[in-house]
């Protein structure tokens, strides 16, 4: 089973990036390619029967499988990238943080009007970064149909917070 293997590989390191905080490293996942290609393809084969004409990956951990993923599903990617690091114009979308606030962006001729977009991300926890992503696709009249990540932490009810957008919610491993 891909999700045996995936919670083999993942490396809990304690107190990351804070006191308290169990932080779910995927670094090591990366050192196996066979591995790789393979939750590559787990992630498409959730989809299945989806029709998606982008995905949007969110900086920086949905580089890593995001760009495999619309590859395996014949679409273009879009990254979603920290305020500052886009080179061209770009739109913006703002989001709590549990202390201050963060601003994510993507170029503003990433997507257009209508395309049906999936956000990957290595991992949902609150909810609050897809959210922001969501939001920030709206902003382009674009619509999320689907949200993929390798791991949920289904203890912090992020799925809840995605439900307005869609139900489609996939993970490959929960906690
Ligand atoms: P959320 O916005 O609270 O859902 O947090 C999700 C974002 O924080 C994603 O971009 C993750 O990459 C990152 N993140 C939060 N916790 C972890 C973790 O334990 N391991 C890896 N990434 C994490």
């Amino acid at each position: 089973m891909i999700s045996a293997r995936i919670k083999q590989a993942v490396r809990d390191v304690n107190d990351f990036p804070k006191p308290g905080i169990v932080f779910k490293d995927i670094t090591p996942i990366l050192k196996d390619p066979a591995l790789c290609i393979e939750i590559s393809k787990a992630l498409a084969d959730q989809l299945k029967g989806i029709e998606i004409d982008v995905v949007a990956g969110i900086e920086s951990r949905g580089f890593l499988f995001g760009p495999s993923l619309a590859q395996l599903l014949n679409v273009p990617f879009v990254p979603v990238r920290k305020a500052g690091k886009l080179p061209y114009k770009t739109i913006q979308q703002s989001y709590d943080l549990e202390y201050g606030s963060a601003v994510i962006e993507c170029h503003q001729d990433a997507l257009l009007s209508g395309q049906r977009v999936l956000i990957h991300d290595d991992l949902l926890a609150t909810g609050g970064t897809v959210v922001a992503a969501s939001k920030l696709i709206s902003q382009l009249e674009a619509t999320v149909v689907a949200y993929s990540f390798i791991i949920s932490l289904d203890f912090l009810n992020g799925r809840e917070r995605l439900t307005p957008y869609t139900q489609k919610v996939f993970s490959l491993v929960s906690y």
